[in-house]
């Protein structure tokens, strides 16, 4: 009446997601890949093949093969894991909107970095005062640093591509 152990695939997802959620964006220490909004898609195949979908934040970013390889390290060690492959997919694009609010709050307390939705202001992280962009800075298509005429704090600010 001994019953095999069975995997539910469900559950091992979830001590998948676990694990990447251990692995910190290399920029951003202390923030995880899934705060970042990384983890697109967990899939468990029955022979014990875990595929891990990542998005890219920034294309070229060159810590996209160290991100990569610390996922597999940490997906290889949960148990029920036999093999995991991690692949970078083209699709959905990263954006903005994919941060946590816990990803948020960490980028804002420990980086001074805010995220800007659209066009709307953008508050200082440590004071709380509407910023304005740095014209010494040219934005790039997706960062901008802007000033704080409050406290004087350059606040890195990342925005949707569009
Ligand atoms: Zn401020």
């Amino acid at each position: 009446m001994t019953a095999a152990p069975i995997t539910v695939p469900a559950l091992l997802a979830d001590r998948v997601r676990a694990a990447v959620a251990t692995v910190d964006d290399p920029e951003y220490p202390g923030v995880s890949v899934v705060d970042l909004g990384l983890l697109e898609s967990i899939e468990v195949h029955v022979d014990g093949l875990v595929e891990v979908g990542l998005v890219p934040t920034f294309s070229g970013c060159p810590a996209l093969g160290m991100i990569a390889d610390e996922v597999r390290t940490a997906v290889a060690s949960v148990a029920g894991v036999d093999r995991v492959e991690v692949r970078w997919l083209g699709a959905p694009a990263w954006t903005v909107d994919r941060i946590t609010e816990a990803g948020r709050d960490a980028m804002a307390r420990e980086f001074t970095v805010a995220i800007r939705i659209g066009r709307q202001p953008v508050a200082c992280p440590r004071c709380g005062a509407e910023t304005t962009e740095d014209s010494l800075f040219g934005p790039s298509r997706c960062r901008a640093v802007h000033l704080c005429p409050s406290c004087a704090e350059v606040v890195e600010v990342m925005r949707s591509g569009g």
